[in-house]
């Protein structure tokens, strides 16, 4: 499964020639898989790269699940020897190029909007946790406390909601209640930590949820992403598919403010840059906290062989090194690469008609 130490790997490699990067949809609910292998090839036609080809056709033919796998991402080059390819459990857009760098802004925004979701259904007695990662389960747990049932006192004249009429001491039911809570979120404290999880659901009924969230730690009560009714037992597909469709309407909203941020502070002249030019000068300075960038954004430009200086601008020679200037396909995807190893974010704008407006191309600044 691909993970950010994959992604470090794929910035750190230099590669010496042109590299093959693809990414390739399996829609193998909508479609045959002869009709997928069909628009693969048609995907791949026309690629000047023979060998890369060669390994990218046994990737296929032999290791790529077609029954199973919804995207794969692929990276080649075979003059120096170096071949990945990742098959992920959620959705990419086909797409395909040559170029000096790999091709890494989908796979960051796919990361990005994928990765770390943590579930915890709860109950009054039990805790079910789950960790999913690039729409697959990777860890479950599941904490079974005291019953709560078995409470009963002759004396008791309060009916307990939802327990089929069983009487119990109300005290005695809060004291056991609170217990089974506080080792609940003990264990989800854990869980969570162990499988990095950045975004937290909750799931059961609206009381149950609402008490057990007060348990968490605050630095998850921060990281709560959605809160939603769900039975303890329900199918892992199903809690997947809803906390997918949770984070989606968050991630949305999140990018909007965004973009409103970065206009508002590009035209104050505060920690905002928008035109292409302008932030390829901050990426060149370090100076870049988030890079927005929109998904389909590609614009040929020209990176200094010395410096990777980046530009827009066709130049003799780079003012910084005097080094010479080289063609390039997608300035864009050197961006992303230049500010992720400075330790800068990525934030891939999708379907934004306002930013696409300003020229799909933006950033926060640190400074
Ligand atoms: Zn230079």
């Amino acid at each position: 499964m691909f993970t950010a130490k994959d992604l470090n790997e794929l910035l750190e490699y230099q590669a010496p020639a042109p590299v093959l990067s693809l990414i390739f949809r399996n829609d193998f609910i909508g479609n045959t898989p002869e009709t997928n292998k069909l628009i693969l090839r048609s995907l791949i036609k026309g690629i000047q790269a023979e060998e890369d080809l060669k390994a990218v056709r046994v990737f296929f033919e032999k290791e790529f699940d077609w029954a199973a796998s919804r995207s794969a991402v692929v990276y080649s080059c075979q003059q120096d020897g170096f071949f990945r390819a990742y098959s992920f459990s959620v959705d990419m857009k086909n797409q395909v190029q040559i170029s000096r760098g790999l091709m890494l802004k989908s796979l960051v925004s796919t990361l990005d909007r994928f990765s770390g979701f943590g579930v915890t259904l709860v109950d009054q007695q039990k805790t079910r946790m789950m960790a999913f990662h690039l729409g697959e389960l990777v860890a479950e747990s599941i904490f079974e406390g005291e019953e709560v049932q078995r409470v009963k006192q002759s004396g008791g004249t309060r009916p307990m909601g939802g327990l089929s009429g069983v009487e119990g001491d109300p005290d005695r039911i809060k004291t056991i209640i609170d217990r089974n809570f506080r080792k609940a979120s003990q264990l989800a404290d854990q869980f969570l930590k162990k499988h990095d999880i950045r975004r937290v659901f909750l799931g059961g009924t609206e009381p149950t949820t609402a008490t057990f969230k007060e348990y968490l730690p605050k630095v998850w009560q921060s990281l709560i992403s959605g809160v939603f009714p769900v039975e303890l037992t329900a199918k892992k597909q199903y809690i997947l598919e809803l906390i997918q469709e949770i984070a989606q309407m968050k991630d949305d909203r999140h990018q909007q403010r965004l973009v409103e941020t970065v206009i508002t502070e590009t035209a104050k002249g505060r920690r905002g840059v928008l035109r292409a030019e302008d932030v390829l000068g901050a990426v060149r300075e370090g100076r870049i906290q988030t890079l927005l960038v929109e998904e389909d954004f590609h614009q040929p430009g020209f990176c200094c062989t010395g410096c990777d200086y980046l530009t827009v601008q066709k130049m003799e020679g780079c003012p910084f090194c005097s080094g010479l200037f080289e063609k390039i396909g997608d300035i864009g995807e050197l961006a992303v690469r230049n500010v992720l190893l400075t330790g800068g974010r990525i934030k891939v704008i999708k379907n934004d008609p306002v930013f696409h407006k300003h020229g799909g191309i933006g950033a926060l600044l640190r400074y």
